[in-house]
């Protein structure tokens, strides 16, 4: 918890720049021009300070295992899961600590400050959430990560509800799902029903993995929200991919959006992850596999966006930048509008803040002192350079930092070689 002056910040809504006072780890004031002697002062030189960004969907416990103990050839998300009952036996607390450790240095140097994780409850042992509790306590002064008991064999189809429930004992702070991988219909919506129930009854949250399938009758959402407003979970509870609603009938899709939205629902996409996975047995033309994501916005719904894997049974690629993210979701849902293309800024942070309901987030008087400096102007081009962080603070406290680009040309004339390579 510490000091720290931040000069010529340019935010999201002002056109002039601003300085920011965090005291004590707290932003204690946002003016046009704050003089404080004796403590710390970085300069953001009039670059876009946004609050850091936050991965709302992602798998800690798989992270960094490419190619162990082989390659996913058909690169399905069926093919991913066996893979990973391959791995699952061989794995260690320790080798599973020593990968997320190491991951998590790469979000804090991107400037991700907050993660949800899955972490699968459905094997022979909670080693997964031993170790993962670990990171979790062994960061929690630079990063907030949430875990989420996740079931990834189907919780009825691995019974393994005695091993979620311990998984919450222990500590892990959401109720998790799959009810596409249940081996029926009917199961799929008992999984739903159990877990809702598990969160109501608890207190807790709820992100189940739900209609990860091209199968547009793969209609669980339907009754994720259902259960939702049943139990008064509204805003609560979050549906992760729903890649079926890509594939959905439009006339149901009509009447499920505001079934969605009487539920409050959050909805977690996975760009990188759907756009590669989805569509996987189609022909030509192939369907892009990700949900519905302008419709949702323009119902009013939250939406967030979730990086889900790097380096892992089901994605080979990632360096876990979420701009990345955003600009695969802006692309594969044609949101090139000024509003929309801001909206992709939003879900990878302040709609997922909220999704995960994380306190005190923002640039904002009295929220933590928390925030990157990006080497752009706005969230627009955030999105259209991905460039450097160049601080990333943490209560008061610059924990990452990088240099600012600079590309040196060195052609004929001397005007060529001016830095025009990226201005807008
Ligand atoms: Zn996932």
């Amino acid at each position: 918890m510490t000091d720290l002056l931040v000069k010529n910040c340019m935010l999201a809504n002002n056109k002039d720049p601003r300085d920011i006072l965090i005291e004590g780890g707290i932003i204690k004031d946002i003016s046009t021009e704050i003089i404080v002697e004796k403590i710390p002062v970085i300069d953001a030189d009039f670059h876009f300070v946004t609050p850091p960004f936050v991965d709302s969907h992602f798998h800690m416990d798989a992270t960094l295992s490419y190619a162990l103990p082989r390659v996913n050839k058909s690169g399905t998300l069926l093919e991913g899961i066996k893979l990973w009952g391959e791995l699952k036996p061989t794995l260690t607390a320790d080798a599973i600590k020593e990968r997320a450790l190491k991951f998590c240095k790469w979000a804090i140097a991107r400037g991700t400050l907050a993660i949800r994780s899955h972490v699968d409850v459905s094997g022979q042992n909670l080693i997964g959430v031993e170790a993962l509790l670990d990171v979790k306590e062994m960061m929690k002064d630079f990063i907030d990560i949430q875990l989420v008991a996740f079931p990834q064999d189907g919780l009825l189809r691995a019974n393994c509800l005695n091993n979620l429930k311990a998984a919450l004992d222990m500590g892990v702070d959401v109720v998790g799902g799959i009810p596409h991988f249940e081996r029926t219909m009917e199961e799929g919506h008992e999984s739903i029903r159990i877990l809702c129930e598990i969160a109501e009854k608890r207190g807790l949250l709820t992100d189940l993995h739900c209609d990860e399938t091209d199968d547009p009758m793969s209609r669980h959402v339907e009754r994720l929200a259902m259960e939702t407003t049943r139990l008064g979970l509204n805003g609560r509870v979050a549906g992760s991919h729903l890649t079926s609603m890509h594939s959905m009938d439009n006339y149901y899709f009509s009447k499920l959006i505001s079934m969605l939205v009487e539920a409050d629902l959050n909805i977690i996409a996975n760009p990188l992850i759907n756009i590669t996975i989805q569509g996987r047995q189609d022909n030509y033309p192939k369907r892009r596999g990700l949900t519905r994501i302008p419709e949702q916005l323009n119902a009013g719904l939250k939406v967030a966006f979730g990086h889900d894997c790097v380096m892992d049974p089901w994605y080979p690629l990632g360096s876990h930048d979420m701009l990345e993210v955003a600009h695969m979701a802006l692309h594969c849902c044609h949101m090139t509008g000024i509003n929309e293309m801001e909206s992709c800024f939003d879900a990878v942070t302040i709609n997922a803040a909220s999704v995960l309901h994380l306190d005190n987030y923002g640039i904002k008087k009295g929220s933590n002192g928390d925030l990157v400096v990006l080497q752009c102007k706005d969230k627009i081009e955030a999105i259209r350079l991905k460039p450097a962080r160049l601080f990333v603070v943490r209560r008061g406290e610059v924990i990452s930092s990088t240099r600012p680009v600079r590309y040196e040309l060195n052609l004929r004339s001397k005007k060529e070689n001016e830095d025009l390579l990226f201005k807008g």
